[in-house]
This record gives C-alpha cells, structure tokens and sequence, in this order.
C-alpha cells in the first residue's frame, strides 16, 4: 500500500483546504494511506504526522487559510534539518509527498527530491500567482475578488470627496494581483514590479485628470514598490487634492475561497495522487491553456519564468 503524505507551506491562501481535500479523498478511493503534516516543513522537522481519514476534510472545502497549517520555516535550507525530515517519513514508511505552496515551499521539496530520491508533487497554493509552469495558482482568483471589492468600496468614498486613492496590493515580485485587481476595478494608474516605476510622470497624469475634470483618481501598486504613505503625502503637496494610502494586506489572504479556486484546487489534489499512482514524483502542477499539466519540479524552480502579463498592461493603459 502506498503511503502518502500532504503539507501546506510558505504564505497561506484561499483554496489550500480544498486541495488537501482532494489529496486526501483521491488517495483514500485508490487505497493508499494518507498522513498531514501539521505546519509545513516545521511540523516535517518535529514529526507532527498524523493518519488523516475522510472525515478529516469534512466541512474543509468552503474554508480559508489551511486545516494543517503553515509555517515560515528557513531552518529547512540545511541539509541536517531536512535528513531528520526525510528520516521522520521513513519512519512512518510514508513513500511519497505532497507539497502546497509557493515557490519557496517548491525549493524545499526540490531538494527531498534531488538528494534522498523521495517522490515529492508540488502544488502551486498561493495568491501572488507567481508560480512557474501555471496560468493560474490556487487562490489568486479569491484574493482578486477580495481586492477588488476593497477598491469598489474606495471608488465610493474617493469619488465623493474629490480625492486620490492609493491602494497597494499583495503579489510580492508578481504584478497579477494588482493588474487583475486594477483592471477589474478601473483603477486610473497601475504600478507593478515587472515594470519601472515612473514617478514624476505618475503625479503629472494625476494632476492632468483633475484638470480634465475627474472627480478622484485611484492608483493601485503592488506591495514593496515604494512606501505608499510618503507617495501619498507627495501627491497631495503637489496635486493639492487630499491624497490617501490604502494597504490592503492580510485581509487578501482570507476569506471563503471562491468557486474557481475550489474546482482548481479539488482537480490539482486529485491530480497529484493520480501521478504518484502511475510512480511519477519529482513533479510540479499547474493548469495551462485550461488542461493539467505537470512539470519537472527541478527545471520549473531553475529554468522557467512566470511570463508578465504585458497584454493586461498595454490594455489598462488606454482605459485611463
Ligand atoms: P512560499 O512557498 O509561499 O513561496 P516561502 O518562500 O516562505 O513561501 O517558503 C516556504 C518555506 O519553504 C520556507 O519557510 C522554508 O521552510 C522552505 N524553503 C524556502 N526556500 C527554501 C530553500 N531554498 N531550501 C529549502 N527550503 C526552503
């Protein structure tokens, strides 16, 4: 009987329990034994396994966050630190892993791979949609709607007073969340890492729109581009229209997940037991051009890029 364990990993994101669903009921209808790994690599290192049954994932699937946990966890960049793990699931005569999360959680699983040999599936579960190899990871779709609701509710209160809105948004070096976002919520100005943020010109255009007539101006950036608050305080110096910074933060890593994150992340965790039955590891999921793909675990970490949506882009900029 194949023995298989699954653990999420890295930042938390809406769908992460509908994959462990699916992980855990595939692998009990072909069979095998399914273990959790209660925080990440973390809970790998201190041998927090445990037997998971069906009704483990009961009532999971509508929920945020992870059932399992997750954990920050640098520790595992150590080779000792991951022999200890490997030894923990060989304890347990676990064969194979099953690991959600982003690209950071990926690296870890790369090496269990690379150096002991051990079957690892990477699904890709975060909102930044910055995964290699995928069109799409599990919970950006929920973390845009969530988004996108706070900069409808901006919209609002911005248009009222005649005001500049800054909102920064999650995606870490990924400008998805905030391309999507902005489009979505016709946000005026888009920042995004992919491209150099001009700044002059940036408070030349908003200080035009007004002149035009606008009534306010909603800038959407992603997070660790510039200190949003200092930005704000020079629009208004300079703009003279009062200027405010919204972080939006945590709150778009929460929430139920929506019902395209579910259908993803039920399809990726029933599609990962599939390929460990068929003896296939070292693998990572995605979704592409709407079809399950999976790839070489080693060469989407070393060799493959996330392309930028540069057609999202071109097109925000003639809806200014
Ligand atoms: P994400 O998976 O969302 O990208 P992180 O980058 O924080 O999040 O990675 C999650 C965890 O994966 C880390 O806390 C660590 O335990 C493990 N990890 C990240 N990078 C490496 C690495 N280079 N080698 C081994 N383990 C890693």
């Amino acid at each position: 009987v194949k023995k298989v364990a699954v653990l999420t990993s890295g930042g938390d994101a809406p769908g992460m329990n509908a994959a462990i669903r699916g992980v855990v009921r595939a692998a009990l209808f072909e069979g095998m034994e399914v273990y959790g790994v209660y925080d990440g690599y973390l809970g790998l290192y201190n041998n927090n396994i445990k037997r998971l049954e069906r009704f483990s994932v009961s009532d999971v699937i509508s929920r945020g966050g992870t059932f399992l946990g997750s954990a920050r966890f640098p520790e595992f960049k150590d080779p000792a630190v991951r022999a200890k793990a490997v030894e923990n699931l060989r304890q347990h005569e676990i064969d194979s892993l099953v690991v959600i999360g982003g690209d950071g959680s990926y690296m870890g699983a790369k090496l269990i791979t690379e150096e002991y040999g051990f079957p690892c599936i990477g699904i890709p579960g975060t909102i930044d949609n910055d995964v290699a190899g995928t069109d799409y990871t599990i919970g950006y779709q929920t973390a845009l709607e969530t988004a996108l609701e706070a900069i409808d509710r901006l919209r609002d209160t911005s248009s009222s007073h005649q005001r500049v809105s800054i909102v920064e948004i999650m995606g870490r070096h990924c400008g998805d969340l905030t391309l999507g976002a902005a489009i979505a919520g016709g946000c005026e100005f888009i920042v995004v890492p992919e491209r150099p943020f001009e700044r002059e010109a940036l408070i030349k255009k908003v200080e035009y729109g007004f002149q035009k007539g606008k009534r306010h101006s909603i800038i959407a950036i992603t997070e660790y581009i510039c200190d949003v608050n200092e930005l704000a305080k020079e629009i208004e110096d300079r703009v003279k229209l009062e200027t405010r910074a919204t972080v939006l933060g945590h709150v778009q890593r929460g929430g139920a997940p929506c019902a395209f994150d579910r259908i993803l992340a039920s399809r990726m965790g029933v599609y990962a037991i599939e390929l460990l039955k068929q003896g296939i590891g070292g693998r990572c999921i995605g979704i592409q051009n709407e079809k399950l793909v999976h790839h070489d675990i080693i060469d989407a970490i070393t060799n493959m890029k996330r392309p930028f949506k540069a057609d999202w882009f071109e097109t925000s900029r003639k809806l200014y």
